[in-house]
């Protein structure tokens, strides 16, 4: 939805009041002028109630009516767009317009193939859908907008609240929903009941998944900031440091353990309500068989990969930290470019084997995406682990044993300090992209 279409609809739903108002003035007018009753009679609850409902048959007013909510739900659409998000970019309009394209081509078959609703009830099921649309639309613009704020070290914490503020409503909404379709639905036998309830309750999933992930990080960059703050005015011992980066470590594993459990939930639950749809069919063998079945056939491949990508993600970051090795000074100075994930200064990376450097939050970011099958430098998609995992625990094993350096040693300080933190956190926060304090 680009930006000009905000006046013509309020230019709309002005219209549409403008037409009710004055179908109202003029009913009132017949009713109390037109039977001779003198000027300003007293209004007859009866005879206004059977005026309404004389109003409500004209198809003109309930032209009028269905004006006035399609275009005031478009209103509260786009203020909520420009109130929350601003400008989209123009990948995040992409992806909002082939999410409401799927959204709206499934949920036309169900109503075509599955429901077969009269025309009454299609006014309801289409009201219904858009409100549901209209949740699932934001709740997606909104996990979109906080990677991209999460991915840019530039973004600023009220940048974060603001979106963050669309995923609580969005939520709070859609639990209302929930509570309506209850309190409506109740009574029109299971079948239905679950049927209209999959869509509002895999909203919740997902919400709520986004919710706590993100609120993680939220916190996460909140502390660090802080962190940031007292370091620059008394300089924090080492055991300290790596005390919140035990804490950040135990968070990141938190997140994704709770988002790997949810989006395994979101997605069974769309395999029930897929079976479900197929049940109360039957199998007919026509098109929208082939469409529930490559639905299908979807879902069960995205559960496989979901859990295989997982117990891949846990096995990487175990051995990320130990079997890539640091960046010397001398590697830092001589590489021109910034990090390539954050564009910011690097003081501390780690090299990979194809020589390119990066701070380890940002490779640990990368992995978590999960971009690729295979995991690769982000720049010249060279493997990362070039021995596999089990050189790379190897490796990180040999990091853990070396004896720490002695007095002799030409170690410095401060890289014996790295070192012992390294050992003993191996792994700082994940998914948030902070980068290492410039030189
Ligand atoms: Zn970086
Ligand atoms: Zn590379």
């Amino acid at each position: 939805m680009g930006l000009g279409y905000g006046p013509v609809v309020a230019l709309y739903t002005a219209l549409s009041v403008g037409g009710i108002a004055w179908k109202l003035n003029s009913a009132w007018w017949t009713m109390t002028y037109g039977k001779g009753q003198g000027g300003g009679g007293q209004m007859d609850p009866s005879e206004a109630a059977r005026t309404l409902q004389a109003m409500l048959q004209s198809s003109v007013v309930v032209a009028l009516l269905v004006n006035l909510l399609v275009n005031f739900f478009l209103l509260v659409t786009l203020s909520m767009k420009t109130v929350f998000f601003g400008q989209l970019s123009l990948v995040e309009t992409q992806k909002v317009v082939e999410r409401l394209i799927n959204y709206v081509l499934f949920k036309g078959l169900f109503l075509t193939w599955v429901v077969r609703p009269e025309m009454m009830q299609i006014a309801v099921w289409l009201a219904w859908f858009s409100v549901l649309g209209f949740l699932k639309m934001f709740q997606g613009l909104a996990r979109d907008r906080l990677e991209r704020l999460n991915a840019s070290p530039s973004a600023t914490m009220l940048a974060h609240i603001r979106v963050y503020t669309v995923l609580l409503f969005v939520l709070l909404f859609d639990l209302l929903w929930m509570q309506l379709c209850l309190l409506l639905f109740k009574d029109t036998g299971t079948s239905t009941f679950l049927l209209l309830l999959f869509e509002p309750l895999s909203i919740a999933f997902d919400t709520l998944q986004a919710v706590i992930v993100h609120g993680m990080q939220l916190l996460d960059t909140w502390q660090r900031q802080n962190l940031d703050i007292s370091a620059h005015d008394i300089s924090l011992q080492p055991s300290e440091r790596s005390a919140a980066g035990a804490a950040w470590e135990w968070r990141g594993t938190v997140v994704r353990n709770c988002s790997f459990v949810m989006d395994i939930v979101s997605l069974l639950l769309a395999l029930g309500h897929c079976v479900h749809i197929w049940w109360l069919r039957g199998l007919a063998f026509q098109v929208v068989d082939a469409i529930l079945f490559l639905n299908l056939r979807a879902l069960l491949s995205a559960i496989s990969k979901r859990i295989k990508g997982f117990m891949r993600l846990r096995a990487a970051m175990t051995t990320l930290q130990g079997a890539l090795p640091d960046a010397t000074q001398d590697e830092l100075l001589g590489y021109e470019d910034d990090c390539a994930i954050c564009k910011e200064p690097m003081a501390r990376a780690k090299r990979l084997p194809c020589a390119h450097l990066f701070h380890l939050a940002c490779l640990r970011s990368w992995l978590d995406q999960g971009l690729a099958d295979t995991y690769s430098c982000p720049t010249c998609r060279r493997p990362l682990f070039m021995g596999g995992f089990r050189t790379a625990t190897n490796n990180l094993q040999r990091l853990v044993d070396v004896p720490t350096a002695s007095p002799g040693t030409n170690e410095t300080q401060a890289q014996v300090a790295q070192r012992q933190d390294l050992a003993a956190a191996p792994s700082p926060p994940l998914t948030t992209l902070t980068p290492a304090p410039a030189p």
